[in-house]
């Protein structure tokens, strides 16, 4: 009775792997037209907020208007990050959440974007990060 109990689990797995996958993968073929202007729009209106929030933005240490360049900064460091750990470890597959998105120019103070309340909030730095531009 037991072994009739899992080979019916073994059909039924095997069933959802050769039915389910193929499925997901046609329907996101067919929603893929819908799915990258949608994600550009949504990337691009979060490029906009951040650049709204950074010029009205004050460092709560220096109190300097944070403004574009502490952007840049911070994708300066974003980017030289990523590539450091890429080279370090070529042909590992990484799973990034970025966690800085503006470095204060007056004092280095990092910043993490807060999608919600658009606003920006104290970040404590990486290691390496002290080698920020
Ligand atoms: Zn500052």
């Amino acid at each position: 009775m037991v072994s009739a109990v899992l080979a019916m689990k073994a059909i039924v797995m095997h069933a959802r792997r050769t039915v389910l996958i193929p499925l997901i993968a046609i329907g996101f073929i067919v929603l893929l037209p819908a799915i990258i202007p949608v994600a550009i729009v949504l990337n691009l209106l979060q490029k906009f907020r951040m650049r709204k929030a950074a010029k009205t933005f004050k460092c709560i240490k220096c109190g300097r208007e944070l403004g574009i360049a502490s952007l840049h900064r911070a994708d300066h460091v974003w980017s030289n990050y990523v590539r450091e750990l890429t080279r370090n470890d070529p042909g590992v597959r990484l799973r990034l959440l970025r966690s800085v998105h503006a470095i204060c120019l007056g004092c280095n103070t990092w910043y993490r974007f807060h999608k919600k309340d658009r606003l920006f909030v104290v970040e404590e730095p990486w290691p390496s990060g002290e080698r920020a531009p």
